[in-house]
């Protein structure tokens, strides 16, 4: 680990935070609320000082959310508090209507509504939350900064994180003359990632075969472009609503890696080549670029430093996985860095932050890197886009790569004999109407007995404020008894008959720190 911190005109901050985070994107804002929900303090340090910008705004700006980030939001009551997805129900133009309706793609190949047999994904309920909605950065970021001032994080925009240098006890980072202590700190400052860098975290991957544009642009003979998106014999283009064009031309990432400016005549040639028309752009408002490049750091931990989203795993933007990838890595992380820090955590518990989610960050690189595969340029890909699609278009086919795409099959390998295990909790709506998902604002541990056992509330009381013991009648239980949930909403524990309280609580043992002792001491002391 580098240790390189100038102390001279240095500005030391007194105050000790329990994390320190760099970066108030999305995925920093949303780990600060989860480590702040667990009353851990919080100290987000942002580069920029402005957080608005065109490209965060629609349509630059819009975001594909998939089925966790939207069950993650719903449990913590935030979904409510976003309105773009309200106004904004489907982001691929000329998205058809009834089954014909457009509902998602792989590499710019259609899959429809008609298709998708939901009644495949048999956990989940009418009361679940949507599969994917649509978003825009920019509220998100608003409704998480929001939320997290609420909660009590601070947020120093302007503050770039440059260095820093770790101990056994803690961090000490430094921001231009200025210098923050936490116990730990976690690296959410994107792509480019300072804390990843300087940690010494290895960054495993593939180079990029593209440069891909995001573009605002005024067209002298728009009629010249074909609408929605369209895969050419040279790259892709989209025209998501007249004037906003994505383009994807395969130059080996060059042009992106070359860094030079993006001027209107380089746009117009890209264009016209990946297009095949001689289109004409008469202003060129807004660009920005960006590759398939797919790298992972190869561990997300370096003693008291993490990284999560875009700073731990990088890859192309086709199918909008990464910001949900990121929001995963944040809910996944706080309770179990917050358990930590209030040493609450049976052992191992950080580390399965890692075993976790580096396997889903790997799959999200893969699935985009399929995408590339049989987007290129020549006959092979060409022959295999043609396979690909006509697979899609069949029952199973749209099924599956619905399921992948909205990330339905997302699920950890914790082992358990349970098929639930390791997965989403189903939204169970209790009779009374009330459903499973709103009793998760806390971010507590849930305990949920169909049979009120009278065990498990005593067995649920041994883990204190860390399990929450709630009974009733579900309208459908899948036939369980009783499942325990983690406060990240995964279930831990499941059983369809008379629960077997020994593996109950070897499971509950695994993800939280029993009470017992302390119990056992406020007892002996009312004694
Ligand atoms: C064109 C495009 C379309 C996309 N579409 C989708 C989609 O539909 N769905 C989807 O899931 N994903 C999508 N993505 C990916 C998604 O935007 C990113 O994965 C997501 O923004 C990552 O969030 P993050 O918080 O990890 O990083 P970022 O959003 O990059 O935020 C990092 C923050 O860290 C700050 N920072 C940087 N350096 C420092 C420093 N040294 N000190 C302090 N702060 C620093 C930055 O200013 C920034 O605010 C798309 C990406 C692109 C480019």
């Amino acid at each position: 680990m580098k240790a390189t911190l100038e102390s001279k005109k240095s500005t030391q901050n007194h105050s000790i935070h329990d994390v320190i985070i760099s970066g108030a994107g999305p995925v920093g804002l949303f780990l600060a609320c989860e480590l702040a929900l667990a009353k851990c303090s919080v100290l987000i340090l942002e580069k920029a000082e402005n957080p608005h910008s065109p490209l965060k705004q629609l349509p630059f700006g819009i975001r594909g959310l998939s089925a966790p980030t939207i069950e993650a939001l719903y449990r913590r009551g935030l979904l409510e508090e976003l309105e773009v997805h309200k106004r904004l129900k489907n982001p691929h133009a000329n998205a058809g209507q009834g089954p014909h309706r457009q509902a998602g793609h792989f590499a710019g190949i259609p899959f429809y509504d008609g298709n998708i047999d939901t009644s495949q994904w048999k956990s989940r309920l009418p009361s679940s939350t949507d599969t994917s909605l649509i978003s825009e950065m920019e509220e998100l970021e608003t409704v998480l900064a929001r939320r997290a001032a609420d909660l009590g994080v601070t947020i120093k925009r302007g503050h770039a994180i440059a260095d820093f240098h770790q101990t056994e006890d803690g961090v000490t980072v430094q921001s231009g003359d200025q210098s923050f202590k936490g116990k730990w700190l976690v690296g959410c400052d994107g792509a480019r990632s300072v804390v990843r860098k300087t940690g010494g975290f290895e960054f495993a991957g593939t180079e990029p075969e593209f440069t891909g544009y995001s573009t605002q642009v005024d067209i002298a003979d728009p009629e010249k472009l074909s609408p929605g998106r369209n895969v050419t014999p040279t790259g892709m283009y989209l025209q998501s609503q007249p004037g906003y064009v994505m383009i994807q031309d395969f130059d080996g990432g060059a042009f992106h890696g070359a860094e030079k400016p993006i001027t209107l005549e380089h746009v117009q040639e890209v264009l016209r080549r990946v297009s095949n028309t001689d289109v004409t752009i008469s202003a060129l408002h807004t660009a920005a670029t960006w590759t398939d490049r797919a790298r992972q750091a190869t561990t997300y931990r370096n003693g008291r430093v993490h990284l999560a989203g875009d700073a731990a795993h990088i890859h192309a933007p086709l199918g909008g996985q990464g910001l949900n990838l990121g929001l995963g890595d944040a809910m996944n992380l706080g309770w179990k860095l917050a358990a930590t820090i209030q040493e609450k955590a049976p052992e191992g518990l950080l580390d399965s932050y890692y075993t976790e989610r580096h396997p889903v960050g790997a799959q999200v690189l893969d699935w985009s890197r399929a995408q590339v595969a049989i987007m290129r340029p020549g006959p092979t890909a060409r022959a295999l886009n043609a396979i690909i699609r006509d697979l899609m278009n069949t029952r199973d086919g749209a099924t599956y790569f619905a399921g992948r795409v909205w990330g339905v099959f997302t699920h950890y390998n914790l082992g358990g004999d349970h098929p639930l295990v390791g997965h989403s909790v189903p939204n169970f709506e209790f009779e009374e109407g009330a459903m499973i998902g709103e009793f998760m604002h806390d971010g507590q541990g849930i305990l949920l007995d169909f049979d009120r056992n009278a065990s498990l509330k005593t067995l649920a009381s041994d883990y204190g404020d860390q399990i929450k013991y709630i009974s009733g009648s579900a309208k459908d239980r899948l036939a369980l008894s009783a499942v325990l949930i983690r406060p990240d909403g995964i279930i831990a524990w499941a059983s369809d008959n008379e629960p077997d309280c020994s593996e109950l609580q070897k499971a509950a043992a695994r993800w939280f720190a029993c009470d017992r002792p302390r119990l056992a001491s406020i007892r002996q002391a009312s004694v």
